[in-house]
């Protein structure tokens, strides 16, 4: 598996894959394992080889494309992961992760020094003082924040369109426990007091390297108080009105691939139906589109502090 610029070469819904001596000179190479889930198309085992991951330059990524099957073409996560099955969409998912870990660090953070891949890709040990740096993960919680009247608080960031509302998220602290950061979030962002936070799942998002734990907790509160830097609106919807104004397209939600959008079909009880124009969660400068607070967190590869 090729990887160029945090993209992968896709065919016909399928990550193009190559022998590894047609890779010329990568910059990384990756043990990404040897799979084991079944193709949900044809229910066989399919690629039950070692698979690497090779990263490129784009030069490099141009000339593999001329050797892909014809009407392959380079891609991102979120433009195909609708088309995935649930093997190529972890393969991309944890080359994405590996990848975004590695080129960020890349020397000892004790002594400086430049550190060497060791263990097919899991490890970088320093020369120096012997430490050994393993992939790290940034837990964020995520939640649907559900009222009176069994409606849900959705909130829209600073960076996206007026329209897009998303569940509220950000990052989990130091020494706080999942359930912690889910009542201070929701607090710091729109102010309103949670109870009864629970889990539901998690869903990781490699942008660059966070670990979304979906939870649901309900609220007295009727009154939200945006902070208006990370969340600048709130809103209530019922299940009528969010579904009216999806359709519509007066409101934009979290695209079908994200764990918001779980949440929040989680709470409506079913597919909540996207407006005919087919108008799409993205934004400029932002690598999420998932929850609102969790935006500036997450877009911040080399930039704001956001998610606090
Ligand atoms: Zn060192």
């Amino acid at each position: 598996m090729v990887l160029a610029g945090g993209k992968t070469l896709i065919d016909n819904g399928r990550i193009v894959l190559f022998p590894p001596s047609e890779v010329a000179d990568p910059d990384l190479v990756v043990f990404l394992g040897r799979p084991l889930a079944v193709d949900r198309r044809d229910g066989t085992a399919r690629r039950a080889a070692d698979l690497v991951l090779m990263a490129v330059s784009e030069d490099q990524g141009a000339e593999l494309a001329a050797a892909a099957p014809t009407g392959a073409s380079w891609a991102g996560f979120r433009e195909v992961a609708a088309g995935l099955d649930a093997l190529d969409a972890g393969a991309f998912l944890e080359a994405l992760a590996i990848v975004n870990w590695h080129r960020t660090h890349t020397h000892c953070p004790r002594c400086g020094a430049a550190t060497i891949i060791e263990a097919g890709g899991w490890v970088r040990k320093c020369p120096v003082d012997a430490s050994e740096h393993f992939p790290r993960t940034d837990p964020a919680i995520i939640v649907a924040v559900v009222g009176k009247d069994d409606r849900i608080l959705l909130g829209g960031g600073s960076t996206w369109g007026s329209n897009r509302y998303s569940t509220l998220a950000g990052f989990v602290e130091p020494g706080e426990s999942l359930e912690q950061a889910v009542i201070r979030e929701v607090g710091e962002e729109v102010g309103v007091r949670l109870h009864s936070p629970t889990y539901l799942g998690s869903q990781p998002w490699p942008f660059p390297a966070s670990l979304m734990l979906g939870f649901t907790a309900r609220t007295e509160d009727e009154v939200p108080t945006p902070d208006g830097v990370e969340v600048v609106r709130a809103r209530w919807f019922s299940r009528e009105e969010l579904q009216a104004a999806v359709l519509s397209g007066e409101v934009v939600i979290s695209p079908r691939v994200s764990i918001a959008r779980a949440l929040i079909e989680n709470w409506f009880g079913g597919t909540i139906e996207d407006a005919p124009s087919g108008e799409q969660f993205t934004e400029p400068g932002s690598a999420v589109g998932q929850g609102a607070g969790e935006t500036a967190a997450s877009a911040a590869a080399g930039g704001s502090a956001g998610g606090k």
